[in-house]
């Protein structure tokens, strides 16, 4: 369970003070890791924000004690208010439905409890290595396929960083690292800024890859700091953003997109496939459309991961096929994501 935020790494810092990434010291508070700190993480209060119907209630309090409710206001005023089926809404509240045991639906669908040579540190597919770069995300997404992942497992110290720099660096198959998390955007930029110049300084690493929703739910996460490290490394960036639905994409995300665009970063998206929330040719073509508006190129959509609590998402094979042929009579080629599923122990994503 993603359980910690920043703001309560730096007031525990004693207890922390061994986790390079996510120990943050004596920084002062910037916008947006003001913003993070003051998310909604209360269900009760989610739901009289949003002047949700007391029938609502129940359900958000139950699921929150299995995975623990996180809304940043920037991502709440896009939400309707009175509406209990809004597209974003669905994604952050949870549902009494989380508490049934559904057979096929488990704690670690991807295994990749197997796959860390180091802490810290995926090596799934050749080339390319996943960085859990920070635990903690901006949001909490329901139908995470991490809301059971064992963060403090992989939450490694400066000295295991080391250890996880040097499995890279040994590696001369490997040309890109992907920073990932729980969020790699929710880690500061003095550290991200740190990992990235012992990264450079690997020279059969070509591409940064980060894979975040910060931007999305937080759009001023993309202030001067980080595009200042950013546009620093001679690494060529890549930025995987996870936007689900057109309602996330409102001008304060538009114009972190052309920031990030205007430094060079190339800027992708993936989606999940979720029931009520973007499982119709119309939703699913209007996020594509304005996905491109907004200068990013759509690259995945992934069928939800079997993880147990968010069974009420799942969209049947069959039916996600079917959405996706229909989606192509109706888009030009490049604004069409590929449709994959990961099975664990296959050396890429699966396309459908
Ligand atoms: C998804 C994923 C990647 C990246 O796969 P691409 O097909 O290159 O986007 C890399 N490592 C792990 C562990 C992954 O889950
Ligand atoms: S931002 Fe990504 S990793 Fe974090 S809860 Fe949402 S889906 Fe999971």
């Amino acid at each position: 369970m993603i359980t910690r935020s920043l703001a309560n790494v730096q007031t525990d810092s004693p207890r922390h003070a061994d986790t390079a990434l996510i120990s943050v010291s004596n920084e002062p508070q910037t916008r947006w890791q003001a913003q993070l700190a003051g998310a909604i993480r209360d269900p009760r209060e989610l739901c009289r924000r949003l002047e949700l119907d007391p029938g609502w209630l129940p359900g958000a309090e139950m699921g929150h004690t299995l995975f623990e409710v996180r809304v940043p206001e920037a991502y709440l005023s896009r939400i309707r208010r009175g509406d209990p089926h809004d597209p974003l809404l669905r994604q952050v509240l949870p549902l009494m439905a989380e508490g049934n045991t559904i057979q096929g639906f488990v704690q670690d669908p991807l295994e990749e409890s197997g796959h860390t040579p180091r802490r810290g540190l995926i090596h799934k597919y050749h080339g390319r290595v996943l960085l859990i770069a920070s635990p903690t995300c901006a949001v909490n997404c329901r139908y995470c396929f991490r809301r059971h992942f064992p963060y403090h497992e992989n939450s490694p110290s400066r000295a295991q960083w080391s250890d996880t720099l040097a499995y890279i660096h040994d590696d001369t198959s490997i040309n890109e690292v992907i920073l990932s998390g729980g969020d790699p955007l929710a880690a500061s930029d003095r550290q991200l800024g740190w990992l990235t110049e012992r990264l450079e300084a690997i020279p059969h690493i070509k591409r940064l890859r980060i894979h975040t929703r910060l931007p999305v739910v937080i759009p001023d996460r993309i202030d001067t700091e980080l595009l200042d490290w950013l546009s620093a490394t001679r690494l060529q960036k890549v930025m995987v953003l996870h936007i689900n639905h057109a309602n996330e994409i409102d001008d304060a995300v538009m114009a972190a997109c052309r920031r990030l665009k205007d430094i060079g970063v190339t800027l992708l998206n993936q989606s999940v496939l979720l029931r009520e929330v973007n499982d119709s040719i119309e939703t699913l073509a209007e996020l594509s459309e304005q996905l491109f508006e907004a200068g990013v190129l759509p690259y995945y959509l992934h069928v939800l991961d079997p993880v147990a609590g968010a069974a009420h998402f799942d969209v049947p094979d069959q039916e996600a096929r079917s959405l996706v042929e229909e989606l192509r009579t109706r888009l030009p080629g490049f604004l069409m994501p590929t449709l994959v599923r990961e099975i664990p122990g296959e050396a890429s994503k699966t396309p459908l």
